[in-house]
């Protein structure tokens, strides 16, 4: 809806189409029609009780005020010790900002190091902000179309064809959402060394990084020889500890970029809101079963959805990642969007049309498999019988 008051800058950006389903479900509710809901990205599991306590105990005891524009001390302290044990990972307090959510992460990070005629080189499909983001860092986001015959995984070979001059970063996101896809240790290291020849930056959008299935693995290219330097690792709570409504996540970058970065957060929040930092603390430093319980219930009914689309006959790359399937829907002839809107008025089932991660995306779905088991095997069942009647 624009008006005589809004900017170019704000002209240039889209309204997430994952929202847009959301709200369209919610508006059912309102009139009394429950959907099955595939759409929202977000773990259906409460935040563990020993973070909650943690958050409650600091809001006891007066954790009310602003803190440091990175974060307290203790937090950033925890990150590091988790980033070596879980990952292997060295990292120094002073690299760390804690943002609000990866969202906030992402944005600083690109506006500190873009400008007017860079070009971000993004794989597509890909998480709905990326374009926005460089957009409103002035540059030029350039996707590279993934094809489901390659199995939606980028090889640095393709990446080449796409890497010149005014490439200023490259971002991956394995594991990717939307397509469930984890990248490879061969080509990731691989795309680390073209990185390192062709001198760009690389922002790894890790917030999957526990939820990896079958012989997949989480491999963070800032891993390799020379890649600390050039990345920038974004983390999120929302996924792994089920902390989506706290809005925390964090960036790990080389002290220059960190230091760029920090004025834009200090613009924006000032500072990471208080109490949630200690819950996110103890996130860290708690016991870690809760995040690899969740992450077993997300293999469970993944397996189920990727039964049920083979029956149904939608044919899907087998998802090993994050907690989404990506089933083609091409041979009905329909658009995405308009197969998402048809599930939702005749199947009572919300999913994501694959076009609201780009154009690549066109001619799939993305289904969340974030609900409950039960929810998931009722909602495949309808989606069944509405393929059926086509
Ligand atoms: N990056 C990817 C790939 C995502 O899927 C999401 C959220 O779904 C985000 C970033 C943002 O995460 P956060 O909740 O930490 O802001």
């Amino acid at each position: 809806m624009s008006n005589k008051w809004s900017s170019t800058r704000v002209q240039g950006i889209k309204f997430s189409e994952i929202r847009e389903v959301v709200t369209k479900v919610e508006a059912a509710k309102k009139q009394g029609i429950s959907n099955t809901n595939f759409s929202i990205g977000r773990p259906d599991f409460d935040t563990p009780d020993h973070i909650k306590a943690a958050a409650k105990d600091a809001l006891d005891r007066g954790m009310v005020h602003y803190t440091a524009s990175p974060g307290i001390l203790p937090l950033r302290e925890a990150l590091c010790t988790r980033l070596e044990k879980d990952f292997q990972l060295t990292a120094d307090p002073d690299e760390i900002i804690f943002s609000s959510g990866a969202t906030e992460a992402i944005y600083i990070a690109l506006q500190a190091i873009l400008e007017p005629g860079d070009e971000v080189v993004v794989p597509e499909p890909m998480y709905v902000y990326y374009t926005g983001w460089s957009f409103l860092g002035g540059a030029r986001c350039v996707t590279i179309p993934l094809a489901e015959t390659d199995d939606f995984l980028l090889t640095a070979d393709r990446l080449k064809e796409f890497i010149t001059d005014k490439t200023k970063v490259v971002i991956l996101n394995s594991p990717n959402n939307p397509t469930g896809q984890v990248y490879r240790r061969e080509d990731l290291e691989k795309i680390a060394e073209l990185a390192i020849a062709r001198d760009f930056l690389v922002i790894s959008d890790d917030i999957y990084n526990h939820q990896v299935f079958d012989d997949a693995a989480y491999c963070p290219i800032a891993g390799f020889p020379g890649m600390k330097e050039r990345t920038i690792i974004i983390g999120s709570f929302s996924k792994s500890y089920a902390m989506d409504g706290w809005r925390i996540g964090y960036l790990v970058a080389p002290l220059p970029i960190v230091s760029d970065a920090m004025k834009m957060h200090q613009h924006i929040v000032s500072c990471p809101n208080t109490f949630v930092q200690f819950g996110a603390q103890a996130a860290l430093e708690g016991p870690q079963d809760c995040v690899y319980e969740m992450a077993d219930e997300f293999d469970r009914r993944r397996k189920l959805v990727i039964s049920c689309l083979d029956q149904i006959g939608l044919p899907c790359v087998r998802p090993r990642g994050a907690f989404y399937a990506f089933p083609s829907i091409r041979k009905y002839g329909m658009t995405a969007k308009a197969f998402s809107d048809l599930l939702l008025s005749e199947a009572r089932v919300a999913v994501v049309p694959g076009s609201a991660f780009g154009d690549a995306g066109e001619g799939h779905i993305r289904i969340a498999y974030s609900t409950s088991y039960e929810e998931i095997e009722q909602g495949m069942e309808r989606i069944g019988e509405a393929v059926r009647n086509l």
